[in-house]
């Protein structure tokens, strides 16, 4: 269980983690995401896979490796008007290298502004079509003046390499968990550096502890394709993953939303949608889709894997998306912190939620003699635990589970958790 301390310790950290990674240029490929593992190996022990451009991982090809040094438009007065050193969002991500002067009127083919939000850069990218462009505000655009512009993009676009990374931190039993998150949008905040701030912390937290039962995988790769050339390489030992999580869109002052499996009532589902009920706080369970992130590859159907979905606002529903308003300015600290206990909360459910069998189920076994009811009488105690070791014994007939109990009960996890275990401990259930 998490501290205060550790929690008030967590956001200002992945916070920190953030700031750090906001000007890197990532990208699908390139040393953009190189220099963001980079940064996280700085917090967690990483491993890092590359996948060679043309490999087939399904139905898909890896792409060219794209990396950028410079790129910016001069005016007709000489002075860069669009800069990629002061944003990396102003180039279209995957653009080809270009060296050349053009009219205004030609330029314009190649900006995308957002009319409707004129003082934002909009983010693009073309991953699977030759082209390049600059973004920019629209309010920007209606100041260019005619005349000539130089305009350069010193990029490369060739055969190379796809990097993801991942971190395994294992436990004593043979259950996976994977734990996923994408890595390819350029200066963006809360999509998504904040998913990849909280899988860290997540992590470091795990490091930490030598209790785990099961297996923890973080995956960090680029979004769609990342994912898939994680699958395809462990394609022969994916039955081993028993729950799954993306993180996504996690940092803004939104309520915590989480958007259930392609199975819908997995075991994550099940135990998620406890942990938010149990936190008192504001929350939304969202029924599967197959639209959003990265859960699209896991839920697939040739894979079907339990792969549910934390998010706060989720893309797409919070001002800004993917436009230069996704800034740092839109996260908190505190928002950082309470996923990453949330996602805490969950591990302890799924390392704990159990079946159990009353050995003693004929009528209730006496209680009191056994010290468990004058301990549930205690000045630290309260009914809740009293009535959890009633609810406990009632439904452990080797089908219900702890999580089973606790939603029908409407009692707190982590008091039912315990009931199991003094009764177990006083040799009344058995596991
Ligand atoms: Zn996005």
């Amino acid at each position: 269980m998490t501290t205060a301390l550790e929690t008030t310790s967590v956001g200002p950290a992945a916070y920190e983690l953030m700031e750090r990674l906001f000007p890197l240029c990532r990208s699908l490929t390139g040393d953009g995401v190189r220099a963001t593992f980079d940064a996280l190996e700085e917090h967690i022990p990483i491993t890092r896979t590359e996948i060679p451009s043309g490999t087939e991982v399904f139905d898909w090809i890896v792409p060219d490796e794209w990396n950028i040094r410079d790129a910016y438009i001069l005016g007709p007065d000489g002075t860069r008007v669009v800069d990629y050193r002061r944003s990396s969002l102003h180039v279209v991500s995957y653009s080809e290298p270009v060296r050349t002067t053009l009219s205004l009127d030609e330029l314009r083919e190649r900006l995308h502004t957002l009319p409707d939000q004129p003082d934002v850069v909009p983010y693009r990218t073309s991953y699977y079509a030759r082209t390049w462009g600059f973004c920019l505000s629209h309010r920007q655009l209606l100041q260019l003046p005619p005349g000539d512009y130089e305009v350069v993009i010193d990029s490369t676009l060739e055969p190379g390499n796809l990097t993801y990374a991942e971190l395994e931190i294992e436990g004593t039993g043979d259950a996976e968990v994977l734990i996923s998150t994408y890595v390819c949008h350029p200066s963006l905040a809360n999509d998504n550096l904040s998913g990849i701030a909280v899988a860290t912390m997540l992590a470091k937290r795990l490091l930490a502890r030598d209790d785990l039962r099961n297996t923890y995988r973080f995956v960090f790769g680029p979004g769609t394709i990342g994912p898939l050339s994680w699958l395809h390489q462990n394609r022969d030992r994916l039955d081993r993953i028993q729950h799954g999580l993306t993180l996504s869109c996690i940092g803004d002052a939104g309520d915590l939303t989480y958007k259930r499996s392609g199975r819908e009532h997995a075991e994550v589902d099940q135990a998620m949608e406890i942990v938010l009920r149990d936190s008192g706080a504001p929350h939304r369970i969202l029924p599967w889709e197959p639209w959003g992130g990265d859960e699209r590859q896991f839920c697939s159907p040739g894979f079907d894997l339990p792969v549910g979905s934390l998010m706060r606002t989720p893309h797409g529903e919070f001002a800004g998306y993917h436009t230069s308003a996704d800034g740092l300015e839109r996260i908190r600290p505190e928002s950082l912190a309470g996923a990453v206990d949330t996602a805490l909360r969950l591990v302890d459910v799924l390392e704990s939620n159990r079946r159990y069998r009353n050995l003693s189920p004929y009528g209730e076994p006496q209680l009191g003699r056994r010290g468990l009811y004058r301990s549930a009488g205690g000045a630290v105690e309260t009914p809740d635990d009293e009535r959890a070791l009633l609810w406990v014994l009632n439904q452990s007939d080797g089908e219900s589970s702890l999580l089973d109990i606790a939603r029908r009960s409407g009692l707190r996890y982590p008091v039912i958790r315990r009931a199991a275990e003094r009764l177990e401990n006083a040799g009344l259930l058995a596991g």
